[in-house]
């Protein structure tokens, strides 16, 4: 099997989901939070992860599942300590995703100081389209990025207004966690979060007609 081939499925076998919060300006007003002075790392467990034709399942108790859509990065090279100078090197392809989060739990979290893996890191909480490899997108820093529920728009950014540039990121977390091969990294979101109800219907996109996603939404 090519390495390509391997890649189109990272999402069955990659190791591990690396999720930058608050990684547009606008977005971290809307939610009322500070801007970060450095990237603020957290983690989904693989078994996130869902494909096209599955629906989406806003799990029992929750009573606030936000969308949040987002450019992901994924590792073709493992590394450790990288520099920002060579990072991109690192990086195989990309995928369109959601980081799915249970709004309700979160902040309940946050009141305690939790940490917010049960918000973010429920089964299904990281919708993910194809592998896009990386000749595919000449700048991934000028994407425009989008989102609509039943038709209605609701995100609508570029990921040049990213506060953390993908080599800056990419360097930060690998200098202290091993990025490997199959690994994603998901970039932050844009503002217009918002929730999602049984029955909506999904559509997000990126770049020019590059890519885009559908799922249906449905409660446990
Ligand atoms: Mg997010």
């Amino acid at each position: 099997m090519s390495s390509t081939q391997h890649l189109n499925r990272f999402w069955e076998w990659g190791r591990k989901i690396l999720c930058v919060g608050r990684n547009y300006k606008e977005h971290c007003l809307e939610l009322k939070n500070p801007l970060p002075k450095e990237p603020l790392i957290f983690m989904k467990p693989p078994t996130s992860y869902l494909k096209q034709g599955k629906k989406i399942i806003i799990p029992n108790g929750c009573s606030e599942l936000h969308h949040e859509v987002e450019l992901g990065i994924v590792i073709g090279t493992k590394g450790k300590k990288i520099p920002q100078s060579s990072a991109m090197d690192h990086v195989a392809g990309y995928v369109l995703a959601l980081d799915l989060t249970a709004r309700d739990w979160q902040s309940k979290a946050k009141a305690k100081g939790w940490p917010w893996v049960m918000a973010k890191g429920f089964d299904g909480s990281c919708p993910i389209g194809d592998f896009i490899p990386k000749e595919t997108i000449k700048d991934p820093h000028q994407l425009d990025i989008w989102l609509k529920i039943n038709g209605s728009e609701k995100q609508k950014g570029n990921t040049s207004d990213m506060i953390f540039s993908i080599p800056h990121l990419i360097s930060f977390i690998s200098e202290n966690i091993t990025l490997e091969c199959g690994d994603l990294i998901l970039t932050g979101t844009p503002e217009g979060v918002g929730p999602v109800e049984k029955d909506d219907v999904i559509t997000c996109g990126l770049g020019d007609g590059l890519t885009s996603l559908k799922f249906e939404v449905d409660r446990e």
